[in-house]
């Protein structure tokens, strides 16, 4: 049975505003999701009843603040199957939770002879992040091929991964491709070759159900603001004996044990990797995102997702001028279709779309070098979310042949290439 997204709908009441006089059809949720009533009630309820700083205060409000921010660890652990509270650190997003991972585990660790093996089809904050750190330790830095379907070259991946690598970075699901990538057999082939594995789940965690024990990932990281929680809020899974054996990325306050004017100790884990007053609002909230997403099941948000984008698929199967990216239908992915128009540049197609009231994502999606080899300067991204629904898809197709009727009256490539320059 597919989600209810009538009674769904009602929870979000952005939903319910018109964009350039016809209703918004919401179809940027890979970018950032929308926040349920459930989910800023709980946000508003802690500022209108205990806004406190936590771990700090001998006062009822502070242990009211600190009881809950720190029941909202529990809660992110429950959620994607960690080991307690020790195993969840609070980071503003996934970028930050990586970098966390890059500084406090990379730079001290890694040394030229070592290698670090990512996927041509990472976001900016994971091949960014590892390029940096190549550099800055001279370890090498691999990527696994993706194939014409989409998806990774699992031949390349074990050439590639072997006894001198010491972290593999993967993505979960590709923000562009909708790729569902097989982490587990990639994790299991880096404990083999005695390295860790980081997960950027920044776009299952929200999709899908994710267990860290089932993947066997040392480190997941992902961002509150794409699994309906707010923005300003991420997590970053660490098995604890990796993050015992971690160093802090940032210092100052709450993140200390004991200090003296020479030296510093460091506090419990998650605590020292969360100096100064850490995001609590958005931490509470995220746990009333994590109970509303549980309240729906993981499981029939991913069908719901998948369904979504298969229609969507078929519907551009059946259009010889529009070209989409990642594996066919027939192939699992996520609930996410870049495509293009032919001849239609992707940001004058976003404005069209935007003038039928539909929000989508045009440009690089942060993943450039993935565009390079697609040999397409950019795509347009509709991705989904648990409220959408087949009728807003029809709005899309219908909108789509509209961009083609206008086609000769819009900027071409070569136009704005022109521009650009
Ligand atoms: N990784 C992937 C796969 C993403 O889709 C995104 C967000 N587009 C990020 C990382 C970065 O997330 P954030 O901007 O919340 O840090």
């Amino acid at each position: 049975m597919g989600l209810d997204t009538d009674t769904i709908r009602r929870d979000f009441p952005i939903l319910d505003r018109s964009v350039n006089d016809t209703p918004l059809v919401y179809l940027d949720n890979a970018a950032t999701t929308h926040t349920p009533a459930q989910v800023y009630d709980t946000y508003e309820d802690y500022y209108s009843r205990y806004n406190a700083n936590v771990h700090r205060g001998i006062h009822t409000l502070s242990h009211e603040a600190s009881r809950a921010y720190e029941a909202a660890h529990d809660r992110l652990a429950e959620f994607v199957g960690a080991d307690g509270r020790e195993e969840i650190v609070f980071t503003k997003n996934t970028t930050e939770a990586m970098n966390l991972v890059a500084y406090g585990w990379g730079v001290n660790r890694l040394d030229p002879g070592d290698a670090i093996v990512t996927t041509e089809m990472e976001h900016h904050a994971s091949l960014v992040t590892w390029q940096q750190i190549a550099e800055k330790t001279g370890a090498d830095l691999r990527y696994i091929r993706v194939t014409a379907d989409g998806t990774l070259d699992m031949e390349h991946a074990r050439e590639l991964i072997d006894d001198d690598v010491e972290l593999v970075s993967v993505a979960h699901v590709s923000n562009v491709l909708g790729t569902v990538n097989p982490v587990r057999d990639l994790a299991a082939l880096t404990h083999d070759h005695g390295g860790v594995i980081l997960v950027d789940g920044a776009q299952s965690v929200p999709t899908r159900p994710v267990d860290v024990e089932t993947l066997d990932a040392d480190f997941l990281a992902f961002s509150g603001h794409k699994m309906a929680g707010p923005t300003g809020i991420g997590c970053l899974y660490g098995k604890r004996h990796r993050l015992e054996a971690m160093e802090p990325f940032l210092f100052g306050g709450e993140m200390i044990s004991h200090v003296t004017f020479d030296d510093a100790s460091w506090n419990d884990l998650p605590w020292k990797f969360e100096a100064g007053t850490p995001p609590i609002a958005e931490g509470i909230a995220l746990a009333a995102a994590a109970d509303y997403l549980d309240d729906i099941g993981m499981d029939a948000v991913r069908e719901h997702e998948a369904a979504l984008a298969r229609y969507l698929i078929d519907e551009l199967d059946a259009r010889d001028d529009i070209e989409y990216y990642g594996p066919p239908g027939a192939v699992e992915r996520s609930g996410l279709v870049s495509f293009n128009v032919d001849g239609v540049h992707g940001h004058d197609l976003s404005e069209l779309l935007d003038g039928h009231g539909i929000a989508v994502r045009a440009g690089d999606h942060c993943t450039q070098p993935l565009h390079d080899i697609l040999d397409v300067p950019g795509s347009v991204r509709a991705s989904f979310y648990v409220y959408n629904t087949r009728s807003e898809i029809d709005t899309l197709l219908d909108a789509l042949e509209d961009a083609q009727r206008k086609r000769d009256h819009l900027l071409t490539d070569r136009y704005h290439d022109l521009i650009a320059e």
